[in-house]
């Protein structure tokens, strides 16, 4: 399996060098030169499986020969070893007709855990072997990214990472989740500055091609193709448990930046019958502006009770309108580029027909996310965080016909203020957490400024031998 870049111009690379470079050098995201497929018959065969073993059918295709299928095997049981459900991401009935897929039951309580778990693992297998030197993972965190990175490469050989949240910004539990791990390779920064400020001062680090090259930066949020290949898995997990291949199946998925449910989307490239996928967003909707009338222009960010989803660009998008638009590098470079510049663009006519017999959009504002939560409440007796709640209004406003499943992409006591003002019921956190208001935390706080952060690094990053 080769992988190439969206923008057509970076070198063509195996699952190994698309998994350790994240980001293409040419600006664009790696993506499989072709979707491969499953047999109706492979399908119907995966109802049986545990999940490892359903992820090693799903992602041995991706991997391809960079790892033997009980190299993945082992990497998988590791993985998802750590979770707290045997069945790692169960499927919970709400009605006759709506389900949710819990993803959260991962160290850290959201969904990210079951992609960065098995990301932490690949990194150190792909090290093992190659004296480049460490890798110096940077990003940036509005909360559950930072948390799920760490703790999957806490402690990790060859790996130093850097991660910068805004400081004062993310909630108690966020934060502790990252200051709290106490591992060599870990290093906490808070920023005097907002989400955005940390972010552009990461691309900067990226952008400085000799800083880039020297410590070997590499990324971890969704960019990373690794990333939706794990998250593929549990689309297949479900659907079968409901019936598929015989029966078709629905989901709907909180979106910020397009990852979790562009995984969806591959599913259905790969076979799986996926009658509709419904992306679901908050105020902050440019995703579904783009979808239901093609107009791609991002809007300042409002600030919501779903901060995972307070996106005005969403960057796994370019993958989707790569994939619609006749796999085009150079004309997807030339619409991405015109993007950049003036931060608005329109969809094609095949993009946007495209997308249209995949996805379904919709926007739930606050007062829909409050009645979801309420009406989980009060009808199935179970307490869903506001990610989740704006997924579930967005189902229920379909008329699928088909078990319509909804990815419960947090544990509701990451956003504890939220559920009780909807509901009224305090969501605790899970005994497996421990003691995490107890744990003494680590961090440094630093202006918000290129020198501030890069000075930082450098000092403690290993440089590439
Ligand atoms: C990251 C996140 C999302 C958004 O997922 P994308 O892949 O960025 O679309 C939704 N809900 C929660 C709880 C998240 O942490």
């Amino acid at each position: 399996m080769r992988y190439i870049s969206t923008r057509g111009a970076a070198p063509t690379l195996d699952f190994r060098g698309a998994t350790l470079a994240g980001l293409a050098s040419d600006g664009g995201l790696y993506v499989p030169e072709a979707w491969p497929t499953l047999s109706r018959d492979e399908i119907a065969g995966l109802a049986n499986l545990s999940y490892v073993d359903t992820a090693v059918a799903v992602m041995a295709p991706f991997v391809g020969d960079t790892l033997t299928r009980d190299e993945l095997r082992g990497l998988c049981e590791q993985a998802y070893g750590r979770f707290a459900h045997a069945a790692v991401t169960p499927l919970k009935q709400l009605d006759h007709d709506q389900w949710l897929l819990e993803l959260f039951h991962g160290p850290t309580l959201a969904f990210k855990d079951v992609a960065l778990q098995l990301l932490g693992l690949l990194f150190e297998r792909f090290l093992t072997g190659d004296n480049e030197g460490s890798l110096t993972i940077v990003g940036a965190t509005s909360g559950d990214t930072g948390s799920a990175a760490i703790d999957a490469v806490a402690g990790r050989a060859g790996i130093d990472i850097f991660m910068l949240h805004p400081a004062g910004r993310v909630s108690e539990v966020q934060r502790r989740q990252m200051t709290t791990v106490r591992a060599p390779n870990v290093h906490n920064i808070a920023i005097r500055g907002d989400f955005d400020t940390a972010q552009a001062l990461v691309k900067a680090m990226f952008n400085d091609a000799g800083f880039s090259r020297r410590f070997r930066l590499s990324a971890v949020n969704s960019i990373n193709w690794a990333r939706l290949m794990a998250q593929v898995v549990y689309y297949f997990y479900a659907a079968v448990r409901l019936g598929a291949p015989e029966r078709e199946v629905a989901f709907s998925v909180p979106t910020g930046n397009f990852g979790d449910v562009f995984a969806g989307y591959v599913a259905a490239k790969m076979g799986l019958p996926v009658a509709r996928l419904v992306v679901a967003t908050n105020v902050n909707d440019i995703l579904h502006r783009a979808l239901s009338a093609g107009d791609y222009s991002s809007a300042t960010v409002v600030p919501t009770a779903t901060p995972s989803m307070d996106i005005q660009v969403s960057s796994n998008f370019e993958r989707l309108l790569f994939d619609l638009g006749g796999r085009d590098g150079v004309a997807l470079a030339g619409q991405m580029g015109g993007f950049e510049a003036s931060r608005a663009m329109r969809l094609t006519n095949a993009q946007h027909e495209g997308a249209a017999t995949h996805l379904t959009s919709a926007s739930v504002d606050a007062d829909g996310m409050a009645m979801a939560m309420r009406w989980a409440q009060e009808h199935a007796n179970e307490v869903i965080d506001p990610h989740t709640a704006i997924a579930l209004a967005a189902a229920r406003r379909q008329t699928l016909n088909v078990p319509t499943v909804t990815l419960a992409t947090a544990h509701p006591a990451k956003f504890p203020e939220a559920v009780e003002r909807a509901t009224g019921m305090s969501a605790r956190l899970p005994k497996r957490v421990g003691d995490l208001f107890e744990r003494e935390e680590a961090f440094d706080t630093l202006d918000a400024t290129f020198a501030a952060v890069s000075d930082y690094i450098a000092a403690r990053a290993t440089p590439r031998s």
